[in-house]
This record gives structure tokens, C-alpha cells and sequence, in this order.
């Protein structure tokens, strides 16, 4: 029997490769979108709704979370010391705590994919949730399967995003500063 696991989805571009990959390593993928650091809310709705209407084209099954506590997000992500840092670690939290309540044990996230994310400190957030229950975070360096993802979303006609998710990353690809988790 294929083993279970959960996957944190950023967006559907990145979940293309990721996920043929992932089952191409026999996995049985389950999606996970939670990402309330997009902004602004007409964003978030674009990549949320990019994602319900491509995943079922590869049969994806997906949990959204679909609320956008807007006030406390910007409030977390102002009250660490590397913003990036804290983002990463809302959402492996909540990936790990879901796959623990739905009886998964392995998690990982898409954005392994992305050449533009500090890796190091995406696997360091995983593994600080991943120690608060019983699930184990599955670090695959998909890097090399990145130009493969813009082929994939091209093709699927999926909407791509310019620019990271939060407020900051949104000014900061204008002004050109790198975001503290990126490299
Ligand atoms: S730049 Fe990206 S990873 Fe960093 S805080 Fe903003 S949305 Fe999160």
C-alpha cells in the first residue's frame, strides 16, 4: 500500500512537479493549501481558486483553508525576527497538526521547489513542528524540477503569481530587496 502523505501547497505551479514527483516516489499525496500571508485578499482568492480548479484535473484531493485573519497574520509576521522564518513556521505548524488529526504521518511542502526560498531554513521550521506531535517532514530538494513546474502550469493554463505572498514581499519586488527567506 502507497504511504500516505500530506503536502503544503503554496500555489499550483509549484504543485505541478511537486506532486508528479511525489508520486512518481509512490506516495499517495493529500493537499494542504494554508497560506494567510497573501496579500491582498483578491491575491489570495486568485491563488486559491487557481488551485480548486486545477487540482481536480490531476485528481487531487485538497484541504483549503480558506480564512483570512488578516490582523493576526500581519501581526505575527511583524512579531519575529525573521519574518520569513515565522511564515514558514505557521505553516508547517499547521501541516504537521493536520496530518497528526487526520492519521497522516509524513508532511512536506511545495515550496521545495522554488529556487528563490532559503531551503535551510524551511527544513528548520518543518523540523520544530514536526517535533510537536508525531509526524516526520519529508525534504525533498525539488529545485531541479522548477523550470519543469512553469512548463506544467503553462500548459495547464494555471495563474502565476509575481511575487512571494505577504504585503512585504509585494513592495519588495519593486523596490528589489531580497526577502529574509530567500536567497
Ligand atoms: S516573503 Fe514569502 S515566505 Fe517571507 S514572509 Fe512573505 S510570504 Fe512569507
Amino acid at each position: 500500500m502507497k504511504e500516505k502523505i500530506l503536502l503544503h501547497i503554496c500555489c499550483a505551479p509549484c504543485a505541478t512537479a511537486v506532486l508528479e514527483n511525489l508520486r512518481s516516489d509512490g506516495y499517495d499525496v493529500t493537499g494542504y493549501f494554508y497560506n494567510p500571508s497573501i496579500h491582498p485578499w483578491k491575491e489570495f482568492k486568485r491563488r486559491l481558486d487557481a488551485l480548486k480548479e486545477w487540482a481536480p484535473s490531476v485528481g487531487l484531493p485538497v484541504i483549503y483553508q480558506d480564512d483570512y485573519p488578516l490582523e493576526n497574520n500581519i501581526r505575527m509576521l511583524l512579531g519575529g525576527e525573521n519574518r520569513c522564518f515565522t511564515c514558514f513556521l505557521d505553516r508547517m505548524k499547521k501541516t504537521s497538526e493536520l496530518a497528526s488529526d487526520q492519521g497522516i504521518r509524513l508532511f512536506t511542502s511545495t515550496l521545495s521547489v522554488s529556487p528563490y526560498q532559503n531551503h535551510e531554513l524551511l527544513v528548520q521550521a518543518a523540523e520544530e513542528a514536526s517535533a510537536q506531535n508525531e509526524t516526520e517532514f519529508i525534504y525533498n530538494d525539488h529545485r531541479s524540477s522548477y523550470l519543469r513546474s512553469i512548463k506544467l502550469s503553462r500548459e495547464a493554463g494555471v495563474y502565476r503569481q509575481p511575487y512571494c505572498g505577504c504585503v512585504f514581499s509585494e513592495r519588495d519586488r519593486y523596490l528589489k530587496i531580497k526577502s529574509p527567506g530567500s536567497l
